[in-house]
């Protein structure tokens, strides 16, 4: 509300301490002895160890001739959206697989959530009376943290699955070995991925006068999918109200819409490859996606990744646990944002609800203290894996009590929440137990289809949206 917006204005404007000073120059050229291959000097955790690194160089150099994914002017354009979030006129809606997977790869997959984003954020928009910037988790999401190098079942250790990208999930000593090869592959399933969301974004599939086909077969007649058409049937009445008011039916938003692919940036191999000069301001970006974030393993201040990111300028977003101490933030933050630049940096925080209310308080304000902009955004994910019947799992209700920590945290502190980060489908799985659709202990055996981390079902993610809209609302 409005006493959020004046506080964010005096941060905004006044702050209390200069971060860094670079003489004016513009951002991004002040970075020392950055390049894209700087990282390679400091520790990088959580790499493969790949058999051969000839075939590694050769890979990467194919990759490093193919064209970029993305354009450096579409980051520019999500990071404005991004900085309009910090300061409460736009909320982030950041969602999708856990892992991205080769065997899980068709248009019916990619097009089910892709169209359970944009009915949340129909629902967050119209609910809360903001712009919803819609980040897919999506393109290009597979490489992945593990927070054991080996797996072990029976008498029988392994190396860790560590996303498609790397080498497969079976439990087979061959498909175990790291393969240089699946770089190129995923860069191709990232491209074609891109190319349909590209294509639904502004092919008229995603535009607002179609909200009513949105809708999943499977969830007509459950409680959200009743709730849903009932709110669809609400913006159809005001846009004809708008129409009626001179807006014109042929008007962008009727036809299409904005969609922003992100996914951590894990794989350095892989992210330099894609690594390219922007020949219009003469700085680097990563054009593997338009957002990357730095996952809760891979922050320390003096290793590759921080390194790596801090001279890309992208848009990107770092995960904080409640292991982050307020000082250290603030280094992170002036590490990756040296300009504070608004939009730039979004801190991503995933605690737990009790962990949040008890840690989040003293992060935001040693943040606001030392007068840095960032976009606080909530994953209310990875502070509540807990495993059941054998199965890694999610409840609804703790995914839900963290983000209701996170908007009452910000409504005592008056700063701002700026987002939600989801792990979730359009696929009607079995993975998260709880909320509407009531997926109970039992039933996590009928469709657990995630090779990682456990995601929230269609049913599930409208639920959240409606509970993100009710807490935008107030
Ligand atoms: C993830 O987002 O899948 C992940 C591994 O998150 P974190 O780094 O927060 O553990
Ligand atoms: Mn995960």
């Amino acid at each position: 509300g409005l006493k959020r917006a004046v506080r964010v204005q005096a941060i905004a404007s006044e702050p209390r301490v200069a971060v860094t000073s670079n003489n004016g120059a513009a951002p991004g050229t002040t970075l020392g002895d950055w390049s894209p291959e700087s990282w390679r000097k400091r520790t990088a955790h959580q790499q493969p160890n790949y058999p051969d690194k000839e075939e590694v160089a050769k890979a990467c150099g194919e990759i490093k001739s193919y064209p970029p994914l993305i354009f450096a002017g579409e980051c520019r354009n999500l990071q404005e959206r991004l900085a309009k979030a910090a300061v409460g006129e736009a909320f982030i809606l950041q969602g999708g697989d856990c892992a991205e997977a080769f065997t899980q790869f068709s248009a019916n997959q990619i097009r089910d959530t892709y169209r359970v984003l944009l009915q949340m954020s129909v629902v967050m928009m119209f609910g809360g009376g903001v712009p919803v910037v819609k980040l897919g988790r999506m393109a290009g999401q597979f490489a992945k943290p593990r927070s054991a190098d080996l797996e072990t079942k029976g008498d029988v250790s392994l190396p860790s699955y560590r996303g498609d990208i790397i080498n497969g999930p079976e439990f087979t000593e061959q498909a175990r070995i790291p393969d240089p090869w699946r770089l190129v592959r995923a860069y191709n399933q990232s491209a074609a991925t891109l190319n349909l969301l590209r294509g639904f974004s502004t092919g008229g599939y995603a535009g607002l006068k179609r909200i009513a086909n949105w809708n999943l077969d499977f969830m007509a007649n459950s409680d959200e999918g009743k709730a849903y058409m009932d709110l669809a049937r609400r913006v159809d009445e005001a846009l004809q109200f708008m129409m009626a008011c001179g807006l014109s039916s042929d008007s962008d938003i009727m036809s299409e819409t904005e969609f922003y692919t992100s996914h951590e940036c894990l794989l350095l191999d892989y992210e330099e490859a894609l690594t390219r000069l922007d020949s219009t301001t003469n700085t680097w970006y990563d054009c593997s996606a338009h957002f990357l974030w730095c996952g809760e393993r891979t922050r320390q201040l003096d290793a590759s990744h921080v390194e790596f990111m801090r001279g890309i300028q992208n848009p990107i977003g770092v995960k904080v646990s409640d292991k982050m101490d307020p000082a250290e933030l603030v280094s992170l933050i002036a590490s990756l944002n040296p300009d504070n630049t608004p939009g730039r940096l979004a801190v991503i925080v995933r605690m737990g609800a009790e962990k949040l209310r008890a840690k989040f308080p003293a992060l935001i304000e040693a943040v606001e203290q030392a007068g840095q902009v960032v976009t606080w955004v909530c994953d209310p994910m990875h502070g509540n894996t807990e495993s059941c019947n054998g199965f890694k799992t999610r409840r609804y209700d703790n995914v839900r009590a963290e983000v209701e920590a996170f908007f009452d945290v910000h409504d005592a502190m008056g700063s701002v929440p700026g987002g939600v980060h989801l792990e979730m489908t359009g696929d009607n799985v079995t993975e998260c137990v709880g909320g509407g659709s009531a997926v109970g202990e039992e039933d996590l055996n009928t469709r657990y289809h995630t090779h990682c981390d456990p995601r929230l079902n269609a049913e599930q993610s409208l639920e959240m949206a409606f509970y993100v809209a009710s807490r935008l609302r107030q």
